[in-house]
Formats: structure tokens, sequence, C-alpha cells
């Protein structure tokens, strides 16, 4: 499946939303909640969660 989501800047390969990295499915992210993640992606979503909580 491909996805092209508004909010991504692809000349800044950047989330215009957040103004940070696009991972799909982190928090504030449209697809958050709303999709099951794969492994690798889950990954990079808790990995920006815990950086979260330092
Ligand atoms: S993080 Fe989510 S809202 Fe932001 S560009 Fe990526 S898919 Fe879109």
């Amino acid at each position: 499946m491909t996805f092209h989501c508004k909010n991504f800047d692809i000349n800044a390969d950047r989330c215009n939303k957040l103004k940070g990295e696009c991972i799909p499915g982190r928090r504030g992210c449209v697809l958050e909640g709303k999709v099951k993640l794969s492994e690798e992606l889950q990954k990079k979503v808790d990995a920006l969660n815990d950086k979260g909580k330092a």
C-alpha cells in the first residue's frame, strides 16, 4: 500500500504538521491510532515516545 499524507513536505522530507520527522503513527500524526503499524515503524514510534519522556 502506498500512502501520501497532505502534511508531508516532500522537498524538506519532514512533517509540516508536527514540524519534524515523518514517522507515520507517531503522536499527533493523522494516522495515530488508526492504523496497525509494522513492527519496524512501531519501534520508531516507541523510540520517539521514549525520547519525549526523558
Ligand atoms: S507524521 Fe503523520 S501527519 Fe506527519 S507527514 Fe507523516 S504521516 Fe503525515
